[in-house]
């Protein structure tokens, strides 16, 4: 039988576990989720059918903190994929150390066939369903997959109807003028940033004569180019689902982004040579940026991968048993639950402000997810470079260091 994906999520804790004193008590509850909801609730469609749908909510672990992760609307959504996702929330949340636990949610629904008012029912619907399990100091979703901030405002308005008050920070990625935090809607690409700019320093390299492809330019890879541009950085190369554009001499992402809001993709920019996804992903660049989807860089394809650094934006594009090809290679990878983990800081940021009753500034939002970003970075490649393990690794060994020294303190 395949292995389940959580099995293959798990696989990297018990790696990782041969750098630590970690217990095997505590490595056995981590394989575990706390809580695993599966609920159905039937919608009357705009048609009047009367239909049932399924959503999951997994609470992973709320060992430092409350539970966080957001919520998938898509038609494959399965208990394992939210069960392996809750677990890499787990992580992500402690090698950030934000004082959150990993949580996933998901509903097997297809809005791309669903009416505007057929989404805000599924919506409220599951937060009916998933009520008792969800709240400030529960579990505290966030939009994923196909889920947007309006999605976000209709849970908090079920969540607060049900609960007759006002509990704004019960979900984050909410609309700003529903206490979402300034600079939520970039986070992922200028925490990927962050990450960038200290691996080109930890490699010798410079910012002003560094060429970047990136895979994907949707919302975190058109952010992440914007950045890397403004930085002085060439981006020669970037794509989307229809196909990926190439110049010697440089894009600007802004141009490209106008482009692609006119004719519906990158490849309609002019001035540019045209290039397949595959191509992209083999230049030689010193920083390649998956940020895209999982699984585009293979056993089929690492031995032609010519980047220095891989910033994986997109939440596993390199399969695990691509990993060890990358690594002989010698390329520095930054790995996903630390490079795209902007996303999930500032969401912190925002459940903080709900809390407190304050408003940040985009300045301060900004300051404090480079701190944290920066602050990470060093201190997995110092683990990385002490141990002589990747990044990656270095990534589970301190996420799981930090879980299970807070399960430990609770335990005895
Ligand atoms: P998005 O939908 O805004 O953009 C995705 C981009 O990928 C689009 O430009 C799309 O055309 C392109 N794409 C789709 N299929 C492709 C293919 N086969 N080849 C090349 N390009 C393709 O999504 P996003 O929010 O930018 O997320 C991208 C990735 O980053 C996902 O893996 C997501 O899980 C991860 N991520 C995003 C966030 C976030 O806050 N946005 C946070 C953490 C992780």
């Amino acid at each position: 039988m395949a292995e389940s994906i959580f099995d293959g999520a798990l696989s990297r804790m018990n790696d990782a576990s041969k750098y630590t004193t970690v217990k095997q008590s505590t490595l056995d509850r981590l394989a575990h989720a706390e809580r695993e909801l599966t609920v159905s609730f039937p919608v009357r469609m705009d048609s009047g059918e009367l239909k049932t749908f399924t959503g999951y909510r997994v609470l992973h672990s709320s060992i430092r903190g409350p539970g966080k992760g957001g919520i998938r609307f898509h038609p494959d959504s399965s208990l394992d994929e939210v069960r392996a996702l809750a677990f890499w929330m787990a992580f992500k949340c402690a090698v950030v150390n934000i004082p959150l636990g990993g949580a996933k949610g998901g509903v097997i629904c297809n809005p791309k066939e669903l009416s505007k008012t057929e989404l805000e029912k599924i919506s409220r619907e599951y937060v009916r369903a998933i009520y008792d399990v969800m709240g400030p100091d529960k579990d505290i979703p966030a939009p994923d997959v196909y889920t947007t901030p309006t999605v976000m405002a209709w849970m908090e308005d079920e969540f607060s109807k049900i609960a007759r008050g006002n509990y704004p920070a019960t979900i984050t990625g909410k609309p700003v003028s529903l206490g979402g935090s300034l600079g939520r809607s970039d986070a992922t690409g200028t925490g990927g940033f962050y990450t960038a700019a200290e691996a080109i320093k930890a490699l010798g390299k410079d910012m002003k004569t560094a060429t970047v492809a990136v895979q994907g330019f949707g919302n975190a890879g058109y952010h992440f180019a914007r950045l890397m541009h403004s930085a002085g950085a060439t981006i020669v190369a970037v794509s989307d689902s229809k196909g990926g554009i190439y110049s010697k001499e440089g894009l600007d992402p802004d141009k490209i982004l106008n482009a692609k809001k006119q004719a519906g993709s990158v490849t309609a920019f002019n001035n540019a040579t045209m290039m397949t996804n595959e191509e992209l992903l083999e230049l030689d660049v010193d920083i390649l940026a998956p940020a895209a989807l999982e699984d585009v860089i293979t056993t089929a394809n690492a031995n032609k991968i010519n980047a220095k650094i891989i910033i994986e934006l997109a939440n596993g594009p390199v399969s695990p048993d691509a990993d060890r090809i990358i690594d002989e290679k010698g390329i520095l990878v930054v790995p996903d639950i630390l490079a795209n983990a902007g996303g999930v800081t500032v969401s912190y940021f925002e459940w903080v402000q709900n809390r407190t009753g304050e408003r940040w500034t985009l300045e301060k939002v900004q300051k404090r997810l480079k701190e944290i970003m920066v602050a990470e970075f060093k201190e997995l490649h110092m683990l990385s470079e002490e141990k002589k393990i990747s990044m990656r690794l270095a990534a589970y060994v301190l996420g799981l260091k930090r879980i299970a020294e807070a399960f430990e303190a609770k335990t005895g």
